[in-house]
């Protein structure tokens, strides 16, 4: 029998929920997989306990106190490479030691990393939907040019991704990407004004971080799905939709243009596209969550996106038909306003209201450079702070 060589990975995000799903994963599959090196904001604690479980030697802290303390704490094992900062992130997605780097960064602090990593030929394994969002183009071109492998871990792009192996583009007419719904699916819209940050945490089937749980309550995450799919898939916005599936048992539907569909089904845990983008393109016996029982009677409901409910998900595909820098006006007036509302600063309810009216103030164009991405992102970024509340 002959053993598959390990895949080394770099994990950024590595305290975060994907981070800790991911740990989960390596752990169960450690014969395939190493972990040797790691990345978060500023939870050094976490970090420590994880170099010491894994035997890892390379660690990188983006906030400076924290990189400080790191560094000068003793918990690390001895002979700890730190890297520190932004450039720290970058220098860490380049080691040579790995051969694949998982963005789970929550926001675009992955984006310049994922660059790095990318320009070095790695293979990257991709939860940070917000950065295709802002920078999918320029992402893309570069994977193309360095010959750089891109995998999905979002559950609903990994699973498109697996219903289209084998399939020329030209036979597929749409995607369809399921939505739970969020944490108000069933609440009364007029209840909507006086939600809370904690009412909107309780995520009915996934277990995640707070900015993508607000995502999920307003169906921006769907929104930035959307404009994720088109551009990993490289679609035209009207192939990509989205519908209500209650259960997230099905991720997505691929529908063909002879009007097959083909959908890909797994229980609502990420260690599944987790492990299956690790080992792309093999495959191994779960060692973490269970497959789907099918001994007992289960359902499967759908239903059409209500946009009068989630009027995030409206702005989301009016900026993904508008093209040009409009997806990333939205993200980062999105980042803004879904702080805002964590920190009880505004409404849930004004969560559209900063993005729409950042979307009206930001200027819409088709960016030549990467630079003029950024610069629109900081743009509107400030346009939505100063929607703020004083
Ligand atoms: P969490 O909030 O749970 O974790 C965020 C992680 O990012 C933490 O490890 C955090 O470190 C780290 N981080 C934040 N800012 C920086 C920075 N500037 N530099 C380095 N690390 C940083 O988020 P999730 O795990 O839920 O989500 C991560 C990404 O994956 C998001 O883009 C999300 O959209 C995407 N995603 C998540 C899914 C999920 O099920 N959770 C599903 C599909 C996609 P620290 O702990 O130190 O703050
Ligand atoms: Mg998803």
């Amino acid at each position: 029998m002959t053993t598959l060589p390990k895949r080394r990975v770099v994990l950024l995000g590595a305290t975060g929920s994907i981070g800790e799903s991911t740990l989960r994963v390596i752990a169960a599959q450690h014969d395939r997989l190493e972990l040797v090196g790691i990345a978060a904001h500023g939870n050094h604690r976490r970090l420590a306990e994880i170099a010491r479980q894994f035997g890892l030697r390379h660690v990188a802290l983006y906030d400076s106190a924290a990189y400080t303390a790191a560094s000068t704490g003793g918990d690390f094992p001895a002979g700890t490479t730190f890297y520190g900062g932004p450039a720290g992130l970058s220098e860490l997605a380049v080691l040579p030691a790995a051969d694949t780097v998982l963005i789970a960064v929550v926001g675009t602090a992955g984006l310049q990393p994922a660059l790095a990593a990318i320009a070095a030929k790695k293979t990257i394994a991709l939860a940070s939907k917000e950065i295709l969002v802002l920078a999918g183009k320029f992402i893309l071109a570069a994977a193309r040019a360095s010959g750089s492998r891109l995998l999905p871990v979002d559950s609903e792009h990994n699973a498109v991704f697996q219903c289209l192996e084998g399939h020329p583009d030209k036979d597929v007419r749409r995607l369809v990407l399921t939505a739970s719904g969020g944490a108000f699916r069933d609440w009364p819209v007029e209840k909507l004004a006086s939600v809370t940050p904690a009412d909107a945490l309780k995520h009915p089937n996934w277990a995640m971080g707070p900015k993508i749980t607000v995502d999920s309550a307003t169906l921006a995450n769907k929104g930035l799905e959307l404009i994720e799919a088109q551009c990993l898939f490289g679609l035209r916005a009207e192939q990509c939709e989205a519908v209500l599936h209650a259960q997230s048992t099905v991720h997505c539907l691929v529908e063909f243009t002879d009007g097959s569909l083909l959908a890909q089904l797994c229980p609502p845990s990420m260690t599944f596209p987790i492990q299956h983008a690790l080992l792309y393109p093999d495959r191994a016996a779960t060692g973490t969550d269970a497959a789907l029982a099918l001994d007992k009677p289960f359902a499967l409901d759908f239903r059409p996106v209500d946009e009068s409910r989630y009027p995030c998900y409206r702005l989301a595909r009016m900026a993904m038909a508008a093209g040009g820098v409009a997806p990333a006006i939205f993200n980062a007036a999105n980042e803004v306003a879904v702080a805002a509302f964590l920190q009880n600063r505004v409404p849930f309810l004004a969560i559209p209201r900063i993005i729409d009216q950042t979307l009206a103030a930001v200027k819409n164009f088709e960016p030549g450079a990467l630079d003029q991405v950024l610069a629109t992102d900081a743009a509107a970024r400030l346009a939505a702070s100063r929607l703020l509340p004083t």
